[in-house]
């Protein structure tokens, strides 16, 4: 009895590891909340997969749906079953279910653990050609940003998840709208003056696709068509760091 998470990764086909196979493979019970290509390939690796996809429903909170899907793969573990839960991409990144899961499972007694997968944010560094160690990285969810007062350091690079779902309190909707973006925008100015160049990035999520990069200026933004899998790229600000003379002194001591 134990309950392994793993990834499938962004592009079907390219991105799952041998490791993560071999769970699906060995698994008593697999459960998968993956969409229409990556669930169709799934379940010709296994027949007898369980979607998680059903939890969702109309009008109804992803808190909930979250919820459900996290006692289901519990239900399967209290049987005595191996479970291996798929998701796609990286399994630990701006995914509830699999957090929940593992950690109610490990509060119950049992072993739980989760494969890495490759993400959106590792896709997109390999298509744009963007390294987040020049200047450092932030990576948030775009109503996240809107809704709490978070300080944003514009000398580096921005990653705003979820952008096709701006604004959307209800956890029940899956699109945006151009006034949720303007207000996505205004709260940016804050930082960024309007024709500042950011980026609407879309992976390939089949293999014989190719990414989606659209670039264009801030103050457009509301403008942009966007969808549920759009990553918003804001490029930093081009000045030069600001060299911390303090620091760089006490620094220079221990040289
Ligand atoms: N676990 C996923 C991962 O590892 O990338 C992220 C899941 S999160 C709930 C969904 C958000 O991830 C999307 O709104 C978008 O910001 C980003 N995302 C998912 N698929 C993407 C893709 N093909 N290209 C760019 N961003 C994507």
């Amino acid at each position: 009895m134990s309950l392994v998470v793993v990834g499938l990764g962004i592009t079907l086909g390219r991105h799952l590891s041998e490791r993560c196979l071999s769970e699906i493979a060995s698994a008593d019970t697999v459960f998968a909340l993956v969409d229409g290509m990556a669930l169709a390939w799934l379940k010709t690796q296994r027949p007898d997969l369980q979607s998680l996809h059903p939890s969702y429903g109309d009008d109804k909170s992803r808190r909930l749906a979250y919820r459900e899907m996290t006692d289901t793969i519990l239900a399967a573990l209290n049987q005595g079953k191996q479970v291996c839960a798929v998701f796609y991409g990286h399994p630990g990144v701006f995914a509830d279910v699999p957090h929940m899961a593992i950690r109610e499972a490990r509060a119950l007694g049992f072993v739980a653990r989760m494969e890495a997968g490759i993400s959106a944010e590792a896709c997109l560094y390999a298509d744009l050609g963007l390294d987040p160690g020049q200047r450092g990285v932030q990576s948030m969810e775009a109503t996240q940003f809107l809704i709490f007062k978070r300080v944003i350091d514009p000398s580096a690079l921005l990653l705003l998840w979820q952008v096709g779902l701006t604004g959307d309190l209800t956890l029940k909707r899956f699109d945006t709208q151009q006034a949720k973006l303007a207000l996505l925008v205004e709260k940016l100015s804050q930082y960024y003056p309007p024709n500042h160049p950011v980026i609407l990035y879309e992976a390939a999520q089949l293999p014989i696709g190719t990414h989606r990069e659209e670039h264009l200026a801030l103050g457009d933004l509301p403008r942009a068509q966007t969808s549920q899998i759009s990553t918003l790229v804001i490029a930093p600000l081009t000045e030069p760091l600001a060299r911390d003379e303090i620091w760089i002194k006490r620094l220079e001591a221990l040289q």
